[in-house]
């Protein structure tokens, strides 16, 4: 059996973050990610040539950081790409290989959960097969629409992959049938707060304008309730949440998904010393949170195996404290401005009890 001072679930900015800072500082690390390439839920399957790059303006160059934060690591971080880690039992982890199904076991006294957060569906499920999508991936919708030329979409849900989703397939001149917003507009405090992070409000409003030059009808505080269609998607049935007579919208395609919930199957922090949880397996809050958490559950790890936690992360925790405080205002707004809406509750998967947590 392999032995290491941590292992790290998850090869996102929160755990890529949190492995360089712990083998600078001469720990043993062994990084493991079920996906193929470094990046989490910020990498694409395009690649950098993406036509549609300006939606997540930086998104590239931090991908390449996290990339080449691993290559300049080479020797001093174990890499376990296509790797997915099952069972923890007390400091071992069993580890299965996507790529031929064999199973190892690794030890160590810390556990870094940065597996990240995944995407709540509606509860008639996601169906490719059947036109039915995430919003998480619309890169893979593109392409089934290739193979169904002139098909409508309907773009539903409720967060910024709704919207950013919405802009990426404008963009990809696909026929969007209707974006469907079951939220309503944000109160005036709630705006206030938002415009605390101007960049990401900035952000939000290229994803609309995107949508609002296809002119893509936008019905807001409504929802998909139902799907109708034998084998393939005929069309949706929709509601206005506060009431009012459903309509009917004829498309091929739905990506429809209601935000997200932190992944976190193990326990939470502080349940035995040495597990520590970063980045959206702790509170979904994108790229900067997740780097910045990343980076104070190093400190947090290197604390618990006796070492010192050294200049350079000693110089980054308080950055990244200071930028965890200034996205709280923004947080906050979002969080109650995309809270799933109380007449759609029942139509969605039940939540895990406990799964979002405050920093
Ligand atoms: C399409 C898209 C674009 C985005 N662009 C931006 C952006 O421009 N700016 C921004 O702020 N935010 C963006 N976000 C959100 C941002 O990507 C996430 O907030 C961020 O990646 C969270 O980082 P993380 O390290 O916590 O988790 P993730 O990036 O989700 O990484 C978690 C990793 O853990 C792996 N994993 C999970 N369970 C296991 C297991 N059992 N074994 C092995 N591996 C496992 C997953 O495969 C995944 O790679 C985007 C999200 C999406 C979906």
């Amino acid at each position: 059996m392999e032995t290491f001072d941590c292992i790290v679930i998850g090869a996102g900015p929160a755990g890529v973050t949190a492995a360089a800072y712990l083998a600078d500082a001469g720990a043993g690390v062994l990084l493991v990610d079920e996906r193929p390439a470094i990046g989490g839920a910020a990498s694409s399957r395009s690649g950098a040539e993406d036509d549609v790059a300006w939606l997540w303006p930086d998104r590239f160059y931090r991908l390449g950081a996290l990339h080449q934060a691993v290559a300049q690591r080479a020797g001093r971080i174990a890499y376990r790409p296509s790797h997915r880690v099952g069972a923890i039992d007390g400091q071992d982890a069993t580890i299965r290989s996507l790529a031929d199904d064999t199973v190892a076991t690794a030890s160590a006294p810390c556990l870094l959960v940065a597996t990240g957060a995944r995407e709540i569906p509606p509860a008639f499920g996601l169906d490719p097969g059947r036109g039915v999508h995430g919003l998480s991936d619309p890169e893979s919708l593109v392409e089934a629409m290739r193979e169904r030329p002139g098909a409508r979409v309907v773009v539903a849900g409720l967060g910024p992959l709704l919207w950013a989703t919405a802009a990426h397939l404008a963009a990809s001149r696909v026929r969007l049938a209707a974006v469907i917003d079951a939220a309503g507009r944000p109160t005036t405090l709630q705006a206030l707060a938002l415009l605390r992070q101007p960049g990401m409000v900035a952000q939000g409003l290229g994803w609309r304008r995107a949508v609002w030059s296809s002119r893509a009808p936008i019905l807001r505080d409504s929802a998909v309730t139902a799907t109708e269609g034998t084998g393939r998607l005929a069309a949706v049935t929709v509601a206005a949440l506060d009431g009012g007579e459903p309509r009917r919208i004829e498309a091929e395609f739905l990506a429809i998904g209601y935000g997200v919930q932190p992944l976190c199957p193990l326990a939470p922090r502080g349940v035995r010393p040495g597990l520590v949880i970063a980045g959206d397996a702790e509170r979904a809050a994108g790229f900067d949170a997740a780097v910045a958490t990343g980076t104070l559950a190093a400190a947090d790890v290197l604390r618990t195996l006796g070492r010192p936690v050294g200049p350079g992360l000693g110089a980054a925790i308080p950055a990244a404290e200071a930028e965890l405080r200034a996205l709280r205002p923004f947080l906050w707004a979002l969080e109650r401005w995309w809270s799933v809406p109380e007449a759609l509750r029942p139509m969605l998967p039940d939540r895990q009890p406990g799964d979002q947590r405050d920093w």
